[in-house]
């Protein structure tokens, strides 16, 4: 990449880029992940790859327009952010290159889920243009109100930092697993606000690929969140899979499993395993065993519990299809679930707009209560490097231009 070498940025450049973006998302509908590997690993883009530069016309344009906070001014003040701007109060999960913590901005007040990744451990499985890149597209587009959000990145020599919505309402599986299973109108509440965000995601041309319990959160009122869309997390590329998988197959379609290419119906696909186990309790194709799993997976009868309605039926059979082809939402995506008739009370207006009422409003005491938290998490230890108060904002080559502050915040932080 060459975000720190002084080159201009002419419009025309900036047109190649839009139209090479564009020709990549239409020609291929790739997984997210994927997606940014063919960003970054194609020449032609990464000589136009100049996000600094780009954030630095945006910002021109919209100084231009009058707007109040210049992305410049952002950026620059999200340079000098660091990670004493916060107190880091408790661990609240862990991923594969670190622990997320809750975390309370110290001039503002404000509550954060703060994502914190080890640079090493990016580097050594070759990560770093994939999180520098997923960090662009995600503060450029992704707005949804089912998708968690981020207000800023920063780093030190050794870390990274995601700031994000805290979401306090526990993962859905907690509650999952509490109740055994749920009634069909609540799944069906909770199925309907992922397949709206996923559907969001399918317009921008992005595959989520990794619907699983872990990233799917209920905040305090009650409603879906997906969180871990954009931070790449496995690092498995199509057709490795079979042979870098070490997690649990059981949310995978079977397309992804065989390292075939595969195209958004595979969100449809994980989105049919999570309501099935919403519904019964238990993911279709589950076994103790890994290898009877993959088998299930791959070949398996689908077998619905005679207790679900003829609609939960008909949607688990669309949904499950190993057949691409005829598989539900493969034609014309969401819109061919809204339809459905397990979804007939569903006001999908409403449903976006957070008007419909969830069925389930967890308990909390305010912003910062961990108590759907797993105590798994928060009784270990918040690491002491998090509070190290000499690490300075410094970039390290790696990660150049990481920095970001949503504009909403810029006005929020004092
Ligand atoms: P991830 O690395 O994104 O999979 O995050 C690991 C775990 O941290 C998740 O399974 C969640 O339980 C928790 N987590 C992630 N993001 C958030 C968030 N924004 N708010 C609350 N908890 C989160």
């Amino acid at each position: 990449m060459t975000i720190n070498q002084e080159r201009p940025m002419t419009y025309s450049k900036m047109r190649g880029l839009v139209t090479f973006l564009s020709a990549l998302l239409k020609g291929k509908k790739v997984g997210f992940s994927d997606f940014i590997h063919k960003l970054v690993s194609s020449q032609q883009l990464c000589q136009h790859l100049d996000s600094q530069k780009l954030l630095q016309r945006q910002s021109k344009l919209k100084r231009a327009k009058g707007g109040k906070a210049t992305l410049n001014s952002v950026n620059s003040e999200a340079a000098q952010m660091k990670p004493s701007d916060f107190d880091y109060l408790k661990v609240i999960g862990t991923g594969s290159f670190g622990k997320v913590l809750l975390a309370r901005h110290r001039k503002q007040g404000n509550y954060y889920a703060v994502k914190v990744l080890q640079k090493q451990m990016i580097i050594k499985r070759r990560e770093e243009r994939h999180v520098m890149v997923e960090r662009s597209v995600l503060v450029k587009g992704l707005q949804h109100p089912f998708l968690v959000g981020l207000h800023f990145s920063f780093q030190t020599p050794n870390t990274l930092y995601f700031v994000l919505d805290y979401v306090n309402g526990g993962e859905l599986f907690y509650h999952l697993q509490r109740q055994g299973s749920f009634p069909e109108p609540r799944a069906a509440f909770y199925c309907a606000e992922m397949a709206a965000a996923l559907g969001y995601l399918h317009s921008l041309n992005i595959v989520y690929r990794d619907l699983k319990p872990e990233n799917i959160l209920l905040d305090s009122e009650g409603h879906v969140m997906l969180t871990d869309f954009g931070l790449c997390k496995e690092g498995v590329a199509i057709g490795e899979i079979m042979h870098t998988f070490c997690g649990t197959p059981e949310y995978l379609a079977p397309e992804v499993l065989q390292g075939h290419p595969y195209s958004p119906a595979v969100d449809w696909w994980g989105l049919g395993v999570v309501l099935f186990e919403m519904l019964c309790g238990l993911p279709p194709f589950y076994n103790h065993s890994k290898a009877e799993m993959f088998e299930n997976i791959l070949h398996a009868h689908l077998q619905l519990p005679s207790s679900l309605s003829g609609g939960a039926c008909s949607l688990l059979e669309g949904l499950l299809e190993r057949d691409i082809s005829k598989r539900l939402g493969e034609s014309r995506d969401i819109e061919e679930l809204q339809e459905h008739p397990f979804f007939t009370f569903i006001n999908w207006d409403d449903l976006v707009a957070r008007k419909v009422k969830p069925p389930f409003i967890p308990n909390v005491s305010g912003p910062c209560d961990i108590s759907y938290i797993d105590p798994e998490f928060t009784l270990q230890p918040v690491p002491s490097c998090v509070n190290e108060r000499c690490q300075t904002a410094v970039a390290s080559e790696a990660f150049p231009g990481f920095s970001f502050m949503n504009p909403a915040d810029c006005m929020a932080v004092p």
